[in-house]
């Protein structure tokens, strides 16, 4: 017997890296099958080793799953590290909000690095990330090129599956070769990008970084359909209106047009502007649905 994490997972054979660093080609026990469950990339595992000089084993047992992504398919995911540029191309707080949103509604812990501070100055992207320090996220200015606090977000990645999100062109890429020279991803170049990911969308796979951390090699969250999302819980996915909900005049508050509303009365105090018109952006949009 040995634990191990499945690190991919192709036509029926899940490989799985054990405590001491092997990684063996494994098949499920029948019985996952008759009970209907999949084993995902990134699930804790046992296995029992069938031939240890080739590396085969049998997958036993499947521990509880902290949580499931469905795009990419893993399971398992601690953090996602959701990347922007301050410049070329440059930030896109909505999309921002919405990465924000998926990753809360998975549970997910959530970075922002408002990446290639190098070629802007602090007086354009300062105010974006107060604006998400002071809503209690943890927001890394950094530089793959110059770089800049690469430290602090290896620091992040060490011992978790991480999932990295945003647009292309905003340095993913370049910042897990930063932390991780041998990983020798392909930069700047969108087509071969996309056929890895073409690629990689149908495998997710844990690429290991540093000896430290796992991240999980594909594009991250590839829809930014907000499904499966209800208006009413909306308001969960904006964390620092958690200590006003609940507080308003009516129970059942949308936050968006009833009076004596406690989230309202904190905009432009512990609330932003910008984040509250993306809430309320986004509820309408997703009221709008329902009615269709
Ligand atoms: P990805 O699509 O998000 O993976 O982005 P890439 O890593 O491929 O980077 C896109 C482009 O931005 C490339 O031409 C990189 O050289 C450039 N780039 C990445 N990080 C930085 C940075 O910190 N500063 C500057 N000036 N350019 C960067
Ligand atoms: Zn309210």
């Amino acid at each position: 017997m040995a634990s191990g994490t499945i690190v991919k997972g192709i036509g029926g054979f899940y490989y799985v890296k054990t405590e001491n660093d092997s990684v063996y080609e494994c098949r499920a026990r029948g019985k996952f099958r008759k009970d209907k469950v999949t084993p995902l990339v990134g699930d804790i595992v046992e296995i029992s080793v069938i031939d240890e000089e080739k590396k085969k084993g049998s997958l036993d047992i499947i521990f509880q799953r902290k949580n499931e992504l469905l795009r990419p398919r893993v399971s398992n995911v601690d953090q996602a590290v959701i990347v922007f540029a301050a410049k070329s191309p440059a930030i896109n707080t909505e999309l921002l909000n919405r990465f924000i949103i998926l990753a809360e509604q998975q549970h997910l812990d959530v970075i922002i690095c408002i990446n290639k501070i190098d070629i802007s100055d602090e007086k354009f992207y300062g105010e974006i990330v107060d604006v998400y320090k002071n809503a209690n996220f943890d927001v890394i200015p950094i530089s793959a090129e110059k770089r800049i606090n690469i430290d602090k977000l290896a620091q992040k990645l060490y011992g978790r599956i991480s999932v990295f999100a945003g647009p292309s062109g905003v340095g993913k890429s370049s910042l897990l070769n930063a932390v991780d020279p041998s990983l020798k991803l392909n930069t700047g170049q969108i087509s071969t990008k996309i056929e890895r990911g073409k690629h990689t969308t149908r495998h997710a796979e844990l690429m290991e970084i540093s000896n430290s951390g796992y991240i999980v090699d594909s594009p991250g969250f590839t829809s930014l359909f907000l499904e499966d999302i209800s208006k009413e819980e909306l308001q969960n996915y904006y964390r620092e209106f958690a200590p006003f909900v609940g507080k308003c005049r009516f129970s059942g508050c949308s936050h968006v047009h009833e009076p004596q509303c406690s989230v309202k009365e904190h905009v432009g105090r512990e609330i932003s502007h910008m984040r509250y018109e993306s809430y309320v952006s986004i509820y309408n949009e997703l009221n709008n649905e329902r009615k269709k």
